[in-house]
């Protein structure tokens, strides 16, 4: 039966950023589809913990800072392995952002933001990817992208950089994976009311032009992304392969 195939019994998904935010709820929407999960992020993960065990899936928290990856991501996969016996699911959700005019636009805040955002995501996908070909049953890497995977915003060119930078690097792991029967595809949410967001939010002027351009009429919220994580990380996109969907509430149809 169609529903059948969302469900995610069985498998294991990681998940980094999960303390707080849109990876939260990531976690919680794979762990109801009936995933165990293992949280990865810097800030504390009881609350997200708490929540799976509620749900009677089994979590795992690795406490890691993903400003690191190349020498980070090796020892979180293996850890989650040793943890979880294995990882089917990995969902590159943590990321920054540091908004300051182009012209003065600091090295710390460019590196800071591609390490996060771009060369982690790729040291852990194929760290995750690597394990995933020794298992012999495939899986399913899910990138974050954004609306700056299409458009260039204004005073982030870090983070407009590592997001075009996500979709190229999703297309190229789909391309090169897909054979191992590996899928990767990524979530590109809109505009979202998360702490990553609360500084344009609390600016009365960039608000309101936001909200004029959603055609939904309103800011996401990470529940609206929960749905969409289930989809990729399932056998119900298993013909899916470098796909951005974008979760948007119109904003990319203006
Ligand atoms: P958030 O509320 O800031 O949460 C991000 C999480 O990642 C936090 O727990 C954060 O911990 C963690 N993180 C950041 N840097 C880390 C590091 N070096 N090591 C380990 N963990 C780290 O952000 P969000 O709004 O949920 O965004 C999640 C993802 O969606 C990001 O990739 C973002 O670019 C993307 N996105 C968001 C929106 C939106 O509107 N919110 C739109 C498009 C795309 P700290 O508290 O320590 O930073």
């Amino acid at each position: 039966m169609i529903l059948d195939l969302f469900k995610l019994d069985g498998k294991v998904a990681v998940v980094t950023g999960s303390g707080r935010g849109i990876g939260q709820a990531y976690a919680v929407a794979l762990a109801e589809a009936g995933a165990d999960v293992a949280l990865v992020d810097v800030i504390p993960m009881d609350e997200t913990a708490a929540k799976i065990t509620a749900l009677g899936r089994k979590v795992c928290t690795v406490t890691a800072d993903l400003s690191k990856g190349e020498t980070a991501a090796p020892a979180i996969i293996a850890d989650v392995v040793k943890q979880l016996g294995g990882v089917d699911i990995l969902v590159n959700n943590a990321g920054i952002i540091r908004r300051e005019p182009f012209t003065e636009h600091s090295a710390k805040n460019w590196n800071d933001v591609l390490s996060v955002n771009l060369s982690t995501p790729f040291f852990l996908s194929q760290a995750a990817a690597r394990q995933m070909i020794a298992q012999g049953r495939g899986g399913k890497i899910i990138n974050i992208a954004s609306m700056l995977s299409f458009q260039g915003g204004i005073l982030v060119p870090g983070y407009a950089a590592s997001k075009g930078g996500i979709k190229s690097l999703t297309m190229l792991m789909a391309n090169e994976l897909a054979a191992h029967g590996i899928s990767t595809n990524a979530i590109a949410p809109g505009y979202i009311a998360t702490e990553n967001t609360r500084p344009i939010r609390e600016n009365p002027a960039r608000n309101q032009a936001i909200l004029d351009r959603i055609p939904a009429g309103r800011w996401g919220t990470p529940e609206d992304l929960m749905s969409a994580v289930v989809f990729l990380a399932s056998p119900a996109s298993d013909y899916m392969n470098g796909h951005i969907l974008a979760v948007d509430g119109g904003w990319l149809a203006r």
